[in-house]
């Protein structure tokens, strides 16, 4: 790929060449699952074009439990086909992707009158590990209560009986969703974000190509495609609406709000999956010196705001009980909030049934138009979510080809790296971030920084190493340390970062997970931003009251 072909630096080059053809499939999203579709499709040999009418991945995929999970909780639900499907997955995305998946080993503890009893536990997790197919080393282990405290010792004392013990993979979503997208366009996909399809274009009674906005200066463009994919999350029954197709199965809404804790005030050793007195069950996970605990789960109804869903007070003193509750010793509070985060699952309605019963498959409809619109899912199965929506596009292309289709390949992405994971799983990636450490820091970086950017870009940190002779002529002036000006020049010439919200929220996590460097950087930021994507005073000032208004978001719950 050329350095440019996936930057913001060359927005209008890259908008310019959409008009100059009609691609074989258009997927509308570029959250998850539409990335992953795009790079099936495009794997294939399909030639694909994604837009997004916000940042990639700013809908529901920057803002889940970000766990790729072996869906644990479906046992309980006792969708068996589920549970071995993305337990199988998940062993996918690691070694597709180790630097954006992270093995965790999560306890669930056992108690006295608690939902499940130690047979139970064992049972439960014994079955899990043989239908997701679970490695030796990372099958279920079961602890004594004395084990069990040894491992947290924050944990509730009163009734505990012991614990069980498997792993799950910690992800980042948003760097996921990129790294999937940026394959994709390594192999020839355009992706433009900030890009609105808002009008379907017929021929002869079918879906043809969009009109789509850009959001970035108001200009329309028009988009043809042999076929359409509507991947827009919780928006796929505006586009359904859009096509008078929204008829039959619709989506429901449900709402998860995670808030996270510095490490000091609620130092967890171990990730823990617990009960609530409601009968629900909610994570506290470690993270880069933070601990987050999530989730909730309420029916959202307000689809005047879908794109930033808020926290309010309720969902947080939820989160609070919750976790005090399970942590008793931490009296923790609304000031020890730090950040916060809430998504928007967008489920398949199921009649009678509350938001954490409704199942997390994923559905296709395809309209009388033949737009294809896919819902539902988790983060874990979208790539096997894209195989299957591709395989029907393929379908029925030959169809339409009276036969089939010269130069489509069979799907491939089951052993696919996705961009920056040409390392290989397990010790692989171990000794690669230990001799990137090393090399970062002999071109000058300290060893920190250079173990960050190895782990957070894998296989392309070179890219970013090699800018390091850029810092001392371009950036030592800019306020920011190497390490975050390597960081936002990546994002803005590889990573099509437009605004700082794009780069602290989407690129870095910082906002979530270290929202005091976002306090510290955000005007250097601003400022190297601004120069070097040519923002009008009037952009200036709407990207930076963007970005004030998510740090207010982050930390105060509406009522
Ligand atoms: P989205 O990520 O929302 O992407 C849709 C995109 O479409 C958006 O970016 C939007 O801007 C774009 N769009 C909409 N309309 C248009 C238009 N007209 N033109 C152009 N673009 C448009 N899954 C897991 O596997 N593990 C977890 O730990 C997990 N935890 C979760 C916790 C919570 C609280 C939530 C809410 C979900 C969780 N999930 C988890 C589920 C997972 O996050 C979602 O299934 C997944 O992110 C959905 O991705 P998507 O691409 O379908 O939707």
């Amino acid at each position: 790929m050329s350095r440019l072909a996936f930057s913001n630096l060359r927005r209008r080059e890259i908008i310019g060449e959409l008009a100059d053809q009609t691609f074989d499939l258009l997927v509308i999203g570029g959250g998850i699952t539409g990335a992953g579709i795009a790079l099936d499709a495009q794997s294939r040999g399909l030639n694909v074009c994604l837009v997004d009418m916000q940042d990639f991945a700013a809908g529901t995929s920057s803002r889940s439990t970000k766990l790729v999970h072996g869906g644990l909780r479906y046992l309980k639900q006792l969708e068996v086909g589920l549970v071995a499907e993305v337990g199988k997955e998940r062993a996918i995305v690691y070694e597709n992707g180790p630097h954006v998946t992270t093995p965790e080993r999560m306890l669930l503890p056992i108690y006295k009158d608690g939902t499940f009893g130690r047979f139970s536990t064992s049972l439960g997790l014994y079955v899990y590990d043989l239908l997701a197919g679970v490695k030796r080393e990372e099958r279920r282990r079961m602890l004594s209560r004395e084990e069990t405290l040894a491992r947290e010792p924050l944990l509730k004392k009163d009734g505990l009986l012991g614990s069980g013990c498997y792993v799950e993979y910690r992800t980042d979503d948003a760097r996921l969703t990129l790294e999937v997208l940026k394959k994709a366009v390594s192999l020839g996909a355009k992706a433009v974000n900030y890009m609105k399809a808002d009008k379907f274009l017929y021929s002869g009674g079918k879906a043809a190509g969009v009109e789509a906005t850009d959001l970035v200066t108001g200009s329309r463009h028009t988009i043809f495609a042999k076929k359409i994919i509507n991947a827009a999350g919780p928006w796929v029954d505006d586009l359904r609406e859009l096509d008078r197709s929204r008829n039959g199965k619709t989506l429901h809404l449900t709402k998860g709000v995670h808030i996270v804790f510095d490490h000091r005030r609620f130092p967890l050793r171990q990730a823990v999956y617990f009960d609530v007195p409601d009968g629900r069950m909610v994570f506290a996970i470690p993270r880069d010196g933070k601990t987050y605990v999530g989730t909730t789960d309420t029916n959202y109804s307000n689809r005047m705001n879908m794109a930033d869903p808020e926290m309010t007070k309720a969902d947080r003193d939820y989160l609070l009980m919750a976790v005090n509750g399970m942590f008793p010793d931490l009296r923790l509070t609304e000031q020890d909030v730090e950040s916060s985060w809430v998504g928007l699952r967008p489920l398949i309605h199921q009649e009678g049934k509350s938001p954490s019963e409704i199942s997390r498959r994923d559905e296709i409809f395809v309209s009388p138009s033949g737009l294809i619109s896919m819902a539902g899912g988790k983060l874990t199965g979208y790539r096997k979510m894209a195989e299957t929506a591709v395989d029907l596009v393929v379908k029925q292309l030959e169809r339409e080809n009276g036969g089939s289709l010269g130069g489509i390949r069979p799907c491939s992405t089951k052993t696919l790296p996705i961009s920056g994971g040409d390392v290989g799983g397990g010790e692989a990636y171990h000794s690669f971030v230990k001799k990137k450490t090393e090399e970062g820091v002999r071109l000058g970086l300290d060893s920190r920084s250079a173990e960050l950017l190895a782990r957070r870009y894998g296989s392309n940190v070179d890219r970013l190493f090699a800018g390091i002779g850029r810092y001392a002529e371009q950036g030592a002036d800019s306020g920011l340390p190497c390490e975050w000006w390597l960081m936002l020049m990546y994002a803005i010439e590889e990573e099509m970062a437009l605004t700082p919200a794009d780069f602290f929220v989407r690129r870095t996590g910082a906002l979530f997970f270290d929202i005091a460097s976002v306090r510290k950087y955000k005007e250097p930021v601003l400022r190297v931003m601004r120069e070097k994507l040519s923002w009008t005073d009037k952009q200036a000032a709407e990207y930076a009251e963007e970005l004030d208004r998510q740090l207010r978001q982050a930390v105060e719950p509406v009522c």
